[in-house]
């Protein structure tokens, strides 16, 4: 199995999120259902303040607590790929995979009634296209590929200052700072 993951140039982000926007328009998402997320993070004080942004999506996670306590197996992982999807026919919305999930990537959808989140835009990525984070993000800060390639690429850095410990599980992200 190639499991795919994403790469964060948090040097190049420029904290506009279009990532996000991009993303809302293409799954039509509601006011504060949100697959791709940036944060700010402040730092420093005058006269050497220091900001930066963080995109942050599902980290298609190797060991996913969010799969692991699913009680119906809804959420899971693809075989092909590793990318994390959710079953709607199983998922009985009791949002156990949002209160697992240390990125707060479960968006839970109030008219279905089920879990919903970012499954790396396979219907894109079937024609041959990038997620639409990546193609719309206009600094290019953001890739998704094979997270090897990625890894020996730009590194194996998978957490910053304020995310939570990649440890809890092990997320599939490079970020450069
Ligand atoms: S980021 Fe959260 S929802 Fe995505 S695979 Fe990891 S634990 Fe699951
Ligand atoms: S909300 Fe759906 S996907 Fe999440 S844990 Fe419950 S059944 Fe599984």
């Amino acid at each position: 199995m190639v499991q795919m993951g994403f790469y964060i140039d948090v040097a190049k982000c420029i904290g506009c999120k279009t990532c996000t926007i991009a993303c809302k328009d293409k799954n039509d998402l509601e006011v504060g259902r949100n697959f791709r997320r940036v944060y700010d993070f402040e730092e420093g004080s005058f006269p050497k303040p220091s900001i930066y942004h963080l995109s942050i999506s599902c980290n298609h996670c190797k060991d996913p607590k969010c799969v692991k306590n699913c009680p119906t197996t809804a959420i899971h992982k693809r075989a092909e790929d590793g990318v994390v999807v959710i079953d709607h026919d199983k998922c009985v919305g009791c949002k156990y995979c949002e209160w697992n999930c240390p990125y707060g990537a479960p968006q839970f959808s109030e008219e279905l009634g089920k879990m919903t989140k970012c499954d790396t835009c396979l219907d894109l990525r079937e024609k041959g296209e990038d997620p639409v984070c990546v193609s719309s993000c206009i600094m290019r800060a953001i890739e998704f590929g094979p997270i090897d390639e990625l890894r020996a690429k730009y590194g194996t850095i998978n957490e910053v200052k304020g995310m939570p410990s990649a440890s809890i599980t092990q997320p599939n992200i490079v970020i450069h700072m």
